[in-house]
């Protein structure tokens, strides 16, 4: 199945919570999340019928899965992943999601939405520790430095991107130089400290693939 390319908004509502797609603008109050639209092309009566357990993990995943914008092979190779690495699985999973290059590029402000940050990774804009990388999915190392190529540092999307930082700052656990559109990750973060993932219950995701 291929990407989906409809509008962004139109997934949060199927979900019924914010997703956070379109990345900074979905703070504002227009947000049809924030305004309380009902789910899309759906009569009021459909909306109340009741979800199987199945189905609420099923949704869960979803969500996640939407959110990072990946598609349903690569999700499951990081769950088998994060299933393999020591401690709890389903927080595994969100930290290495985290993780992503093309997430980090998102958190650094250097894209408005995890969407375009993929597209600066796959267009080669973004160097990790000097280095060039052209996979979205990349994982981030501690202490890895992530930079704007100089041949994209004049680009609209990125100083629109990092005008966001001005107002509120980059999370705790990576660091930015804004007139350098360099940022280093400081640590690999906890699962409590990933902002925007607060209604997410990664244990149905774990639910969901153990049957
Ligand atoms: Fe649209 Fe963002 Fe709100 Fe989702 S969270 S409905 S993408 S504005």
């Amino acid at each position: 199945m291929g990407r989906y390319l409809g509008p962004s908004c139109r997934q949060c509502r199927a979900e019924g919570v914010k997703l956070f797609l379109k990345g900074d603008r979905c703070h504002s109050p227009k947000c049809p999340i924030s305004k309380r639209k009902g789910k899309p092309g759906k009569a009021p009566r459909a909306r109340m019928q009741r979800v199987s357990d199945y189905g609420v993990q099923l949704r869960e995943k979803q969500k996640v899965k939407r959110m990072y914008g990946m598609f349903e092979r690569q999700f499951r190779i990081f769950f088998t992943k994060a299933a393999r690495e020591r401690g709890v699985t389903g927080e595994n999973l969100i930290r290495m999601l985290e993780k992503r290059l093309d997430n980090i590029v998102y958190r650094l402000h250097f894209a408005a939405s995890r969407k375009q940050a993929r597209q600066l990774v796959s267009h080669g804009h973004i160097l990790v520790n000097g280095r060039r990388v052209t996979i979205p999915s990349y994982l981030v190392r501690e202490a890895d430095s992530i930079e704007v190529h100089d041949r994209a540092k004049r680009m609209t999307v990125i100083k629109d991107g990092l005008k966001e930082y001005s107002r509120s700052g980059v999370v705790p656990w990576l660091e930015v130089d804004p007139d350098g559109m360099v940022g280093t990750v400081k640590a690999i973060p906890l699962r409590g400290d990933i902002p925007d993932l607060g209604e997410v219950n990664e244990q149905l995701i774990v639910e969901l693939y153990s049957k």
